[in-house]
């Protein structure tokens, strides 16, 4: 602790309930980081047998050990949506770990802005069709200094939630533009943009979603086979590329997603002035 002489000195209750409350935030965080260590270390435990418990049930589906029953079909058909679920948790709980604790490096250079909104609109374009929803990706000129296979991740994360809370008829659009320099010294930076019509999101919450296990409907993981870690994920890569990323919504009224990213130009798109 050190003290500025001639500011008030703090009398002996004050000093030791700074004592308390840092000891309090140290242990704290200690209890936080054996939490991680362990959620990781059971994570990695179930990976190898999760694999195995989804190929067996994939063989079985292909009847070549035998026809199933309609019933045994449909149980099969649940078990496997399950092992689904349960993989895709364990490989998000182990990709934040990975992210979170540094242990992987974002490889960034320049990659042109439409090559990843493109890849990311493209793989998810089959999920946009099953759920009868219109996805609209609009082309830009500009170059972003990123990790693009993170960046895919990160669009392609929000571009499956937009979907996922979208009504059937309705439209999502991934857009991005290249924001004024003010002061003009400033480091460029691209706002990429993910606008949906779907149910929206309370304004209490808005900031919340972005921390872990943190869903508006907790029923929506096993509705909507989510797992309420993409969006931290998303938040750990987009703040490692120097970035942020927020959201605007209100109930009913859709939402829209924005992400930032240190651009390498000042060119603007044909038509990023919408
Ligand atoms: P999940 O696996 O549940 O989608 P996320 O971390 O990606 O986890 O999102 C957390 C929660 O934020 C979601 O469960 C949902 O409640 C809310 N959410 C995220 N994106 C949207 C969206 N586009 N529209 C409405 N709600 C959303």
């Amino acid at each position: 602790v050190t003290y500025i002489p001639h500011l008030n000195q703090p009398d002996k209750d004050q000093v030791q309930g700074f004592f308390a409350l840092s000891s309090d935030i140290s242990d704290r965080k200690a209890i936080e980081r054996m939490k991680d260590e362990f959620i990781s270390v059971v994570s990695h435990e179930l990976r190898t047998p999760l694999t195995s418990i989804h190929s067996s049930l994939k063989i079985l589906a292909t009847g070549k050990l035998g026809n199933l029953s309609h019933k045994g079909q449909r149980m099969l058909r649940i078990a496997d949506e399950q092992t689904e679920r349960l993989v895709r948790l364990v490989n998000n709980v182990l990709d934040l770990q990975s992210i979170q604790s540094g242990k992987i490096k974002m490889k960034k250079k320049a990659c042109k802005a439409t090559e990843l909104m493109i890849e990311a609109a493209q793989t998810m374009q089959t999920m946009a069709q099953e759920h009868g929803v219109k996805l609209f990706a609009e082309s830009v000129a500009f170059v972003v200094w990123a990790d693009r296979d993170y960046i895919v991740q990160t669009l392609t994360n929000l571009l499956s939630n937009a979907i996922k809370f979208s009504p059937s008829h309705s439209t999502v659009w991934l857009s991005a533009k290249l924001e004024a320099q003010e002061p003009k010294t400033a480091i460029p930076f691209v706002t990429f943009e993910v606008k949906d019509q779907g149910q929206g999101i309370p304004a209490n919450q808005l900031e919340n979603i972005f921390e872990r296990f943190q869903q508006v409907d907790s029923s929506d993981s096993r509705k909507k086979g989510g797992t309420g870690l993409g969006l931290a994920i998303c938040r750990h890569i987009i703040e490692e590329h120097g970035g942020k990323i927020w959201a605007e919504s209100s109930l009913g009224g859709g939402s829209t997603f924005y992400f930032t990213l240190p651009a390498l130009t000042q060119k603007g798109g044909d038509d990023h002035q919408r």
